[in-house]
């Protein structure tokens, strides 16, 4: 497991290093540039929880009974979280690939608001490990025509990017309301929010807001996704400052009646 964490070290270091071989790229917007980029983020958000899985798994796989049942435990929920972190990834991955290629097209079907909401939070239960997810949801919501999956993928990345962009004993929050024809989902943070000149920008591809600190990584496809998976059912996305003006919310508009537009 040292060597695992010792691993993680290097690989966070690489990170940084990466982070600005993407600004770079992202700055001369070649293709090129784009598709290195890409190739090289992507190498690296698998590779950080594989290490980390294959440290775990390494270290029950060659236990001769000196872990105790806690311990063990506790490494195969590491397994796991990390396990998902990356099911997570590749199914962004692939739901970035079909939006380029034009190939998304969602499989409408009435659903229950709340039923998404729960299925995603039932996916980020492990990520949560305790922290504040409160859930509301107005009466007598009308169902919604939506692709259930790509709905509660788009949730997901919200909710993934609440807790990763705010502190861990904040709570996180989720409201859903019915206005004009649309359900409103929000998704918000006490984190450190998004500045204004940002705040358009971060649906674009790569985008990431420069953070001092160089917190949190990641490759800047979350909310494109979303957004790409919102227009796809002709719905909007839109960011602003969460309760009091602090923290982050995300607010996802879909049309009830589902009609792409
Ligand atoms: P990633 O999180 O992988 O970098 P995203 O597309 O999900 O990519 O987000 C783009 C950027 O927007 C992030 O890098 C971060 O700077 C900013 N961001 C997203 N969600 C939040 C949030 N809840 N609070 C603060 N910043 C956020």
């Amino acid at each position: 497991l040292m060597q695992s964490v010792g691993d993680l070290a290097s690989l966070a270091l690489e990170r940084t290093r990466l982070a600005a071989d993407l600004e770079s790229s992202r700055l001369t917007s070649e293709t090129e540039g784009l598709r290195a980029a890409l190739l090289s983020s992507v190498s690296h958000d698998l590779r950080t929880p594989l290490v980390s899985v294959l440290g775990a798994a390494e270290a029950l796989a060659s236990d001769d009974g000196r872990l105790d049942d806690g311990a063990r435990r506790e490494l195969a929920a590491h397994v796991l979280e990390e396990a998902e972190r990356l099911n997570r990834f590749v199914q962004n991955l692939l739901d970035m690939t079909r939006l380029s290629y034009g190939k998304l097209s969602p499989r409408l079907d009435a659903c229950d608001v709340a039923e998404l909401v729960a299925g995603a939070r039932r996916r980020v239960e492990r990520q949560l490990a305790g922290r504040t997810l409160d859930i509301t949801i107005a009466s007598e919501l009308p169902l919604i025509r939506v692709d259930a999956v790509l709905i509660e993928q788009v949730l997901v990345n919200l909710l993934d990017n609440a807790m990763k962009y705010s502190p861990t004993d904040s709570p996180v929050r989720v409201e859903c309301r019915a206005e004009k024809g649309d359900v409103r989902i929000s998704v918000i943070d006490r984190g450190p929010g998004i500045p204004e000149a940002d705040r358009e920008k971060v649906f674009d591809m790569f985008y990431r807001v420069k953070q001092g600190d160089g917190r949190a990584a990641g490759t800047g496809l979350g909310l494109a996704i979303c957004r790409g998976i919102v227009a796809a059912h002709g719905g909007t996305i839109r960011v602003s400052a969460g309760t009091d003006g602090q923290g982050t919310r995300m607010e996802v508009r879909l049309p009830v009646s589902g009609s792409p537009s």
